[in-house]
């Protein structure tokens, strides 16, 4: 049986780059407070969690004073940084670049706007209450318009000027039916700007094309991530003997039974899934087989 993990599969380089800073804290202090999960597997926060990390929500952050606090890659809503400064805490902002770019843009078109145009409507293509979104509407005093599908276009004012983002890992495909919905619509100014991140859109075709590749397919994400549950699906899709586990241990018998009949047997994950995880999974595999 030829086991093969995915080269495509794991973190994006915004999430390396959160873990990284992370690391290099707990490396000098022992000790960091995140803001919310700093990666949406629970696996990785353990093992960061046992170099010190302790994972904090808002209401903690009120109480907490004079400490190090790291933001993760989704990015935060101007408000975070105001009260953690309010109590002397400091931040470590492992905002992605491409998340801290796209916070800019919206923040600049809505500054643009505010007073001499304020029937201009900000919509953000994206999922409402996840963490970048609500960073992203942060930028424009949360007055901007969250649209999770095409079908939701509706909600918009077609005779008021429209100004399009997309959540950085929303689908290309989508965005676009939601552009087409709107155009078809409108009378009034509309300006779009693709903010779809590729590291997430190319990936969908990638893993398509692995997961056809393979005769099984065992796709390791963690539970809590809107974006491996995505990618499974599309895993699915493209070969019917796809399995999601969230570490080794999901590995039963049946599943090695499955695999035992297999020539090829493909890894993968999302970009929340750390490599580590991922070969724990092919170690055991190729062990137990
Ligand atoms: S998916 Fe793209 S934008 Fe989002 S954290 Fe990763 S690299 Fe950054």
């Amino acid at each position: 049986m030829q086991v093969t993990i995915d080269k495509h599969s794991g973190f994006c380089a915004g999430v390396t780059g959160a873990i990284r800073r992370a690391e290099n804290e707990l490396q000098q202090t022992g000790q960091l407070y995140c803001l919310g999960d700093i990666v949406h597997n629970g696996q990785e926060v353990k093992r960061l969690e046992d170099l010190g990390l302790e994972t904090i929500d808002y209401d903690d952050l009120r109480t907490i004073h004079h400490a190090r606090v790291l933001l993760r890659a989704h990015g935060e809503p101007p408000s975070t940084y105001w009260i953690a400064e309010q109590n002397g805490n400091t931040i470590i902002d492992g905002t992605c670049p491409v998340v801290k770019r796209l916070q800019e843009r919206i923040a600049a078109t809505y500054n643009a706007h505010k007073h001499d145009d304020p029937r201009a409507q900000i919509v953000i293509f994206g999922k409402r209450g996840h963490a970048e979104v609500i960073g992203l509407q942060g930028q424009t005093n949360n007055t901007a318009i969250v649209v999770e599908k095409p079908e939701e276009a509706d909600a918009l004012d077609f005779t008021r000027p429209i100004y399009l983002f997309s959540q950085t890992t929303k689908s290309l495909e989508d965005f676009h039916r939601l552009i087409d919905a709107i155009e078809a619509q409108r009378s009034g100014f509309f300006e779009w700007h693709d903010t779809i991140c590729r590291a997430v859109a190319n990936r969908v075709e990638q893993l398509k094309q692995f997961a056809r590749e393979q005769d099984v397919v065992l796709f390791v994400g963690g539970t809590k991530s809107s974006n491996a549950a995505v990618l499974f699906n599309h895993c699915k899709d493209a070969n019917a003997h796809s399995y999601f586990l969230t570490s080794p241990e999901d590995l039963t018998q049946d599943l090695l039974d499955d695999c035992r009949q297999a020539d090829k047997v493909g890894i993968c994950g999302a970009t929340s899934t750390p490599l580590w995880l991922m070969e724990q999974v092919r170690d055991k595999l190729t062990k137990l087989t």
